[in-house]
């Protein structure tokens, strides 16, 4: 798992131990990403199914991209489609993904990069792998997160960031059996690089066999642990953990979580992904690309996509 990585772990800011009046938030639910299809047909996990958008506020969905290991000619992507009233996440674990957008943001993101789209009132674009990448095949790994807006920003301009993995904020545990990879928000007064409408944290740990991790959260942020590879437990309660499950937890100050000390040899480390945000506590209406308060404001979406209003794809990418 290249992300962006560290020879030596020891020489980054350590997270201090919470102390001992500290609250360990416990696991409220656990649930297994069921196996999809996502664009034109490359495989997905879909991290949130099945919990209730109540407790993902301000989080809507989450794909786990990926991991797959592709023949020449087989790496697939996304038609031009549109969105509107949220942004979009990408964090590249492994290979390639390029962007182009009707507002004429675009950029390649490989190992650890994120790109960061805020669609707002409405914009259309397109992911896929570089022709490079599809006809040499290769390994393929990341996440797609979208983050809701509130009623008064569904409507910014959209906005596109670039997040180089050399931007990331690494820090280690006080023993330096875990990494932090901190792309958004901020761990112990340490922030990430990404520039967010919703006040979030994103960020990407691996774990040594054995390592523990202790971080302070947020109390009015809720947390979602998701696991990218690996084996592990956590939660106060020390609630199982394997690849492809999320983590719900509940109320408290820290988010804890430990790597188990045996795990496969494909797999040497455990991964995660942690989420924490302030709930926007708005009616959430979602369909297809577009997520908004109303379901006259998802039928408006619609007719204004229809009616070319999110914008036209750039004459540069019309296939002749
Ligand atoms: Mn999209």
């Amino acid at each position: 798992m290249p992300a962006v990585t560290v020879d030596d772990v020891t020489v980054l800011e350590k997270i201090p131990a919470p102390g001992p009046e500290s609250r360990p938030r416990r696991v409220r639910t656990l649930t297994t990403a069921p196996s999809g299809f996502e664009g034109e047909g490359f495989p997905v996990h879909r991290a949130f199914a099945g919990v209730p958008l109540g407790a993902l506020d301000p989080f809507v969905h989450m794909d786990q991209m990926g991991e797959v290991d592709y023949g020449p000619g087989e790496p697939k992507g996304t038609a031009w489609h549109p969105h509107r009233g949220f942004e979009t996440v990408t964090y590249i674990i492994d290979g390639v993904f390029e962007h182009n957008d009707s507002a004429g943001g675009g950029g390649v993101i490989t190992n650890g990069d994120t790109q960061w789209m805020t669609a707002g009132a409405g914009i259309l674009h397109i992911e896929r792998p570089p022709e490079a990448l599809v006809q040499s095949g290769g390994l393929f790994h990341g996440i797609q997160l979208w983050v809701n807006l509130p009623s008064a920003r569904k409507w910014v301009d959209p906005r596109y960031q670039d997040i180089g993995r050399d931007h990331v904020m690494l820090l280690s545990s006080p023993d330096g059996g875990a990494l932090v990879r901190v792309i958004a928000g901020d761990v112990a007064g340490h922030p990430g690089p990404g520039v967010t409408h919703t006040p979030i944290t994103m960020l990407h740990a691996t774990l040594a066999p054995g390592a523990r991790l202790e971080l302070p959260w947020d109390p009015g942020s809720n947390a979602l642990v998701y696991g990218l590879a690996g084996r592990g437990r956590v939660g106060g309660d020390m609630v199982s953990l394997d690849a492809g499950q999320l983590a719900v937890l509940g109320p408290g100050d820290t988010v804890v979580a430990e790597s188990l000390t045996t795990q496969e040899s494909r797999a040497p480390n455990l991964d995660l992904l942690i989420l924490g945000g302030r709930p926007i506590g708005e009616p959430v209406a979602h369909y297809g690309p577009f997520v908004m308060n109303t379901r006259e404001e998802l039928a408006q979406a619609f007719e204004d996509f229809q009616k070319g209003r999110m914008g036209t794809i750039p004459a540069a990418h019309m296939k002749g």
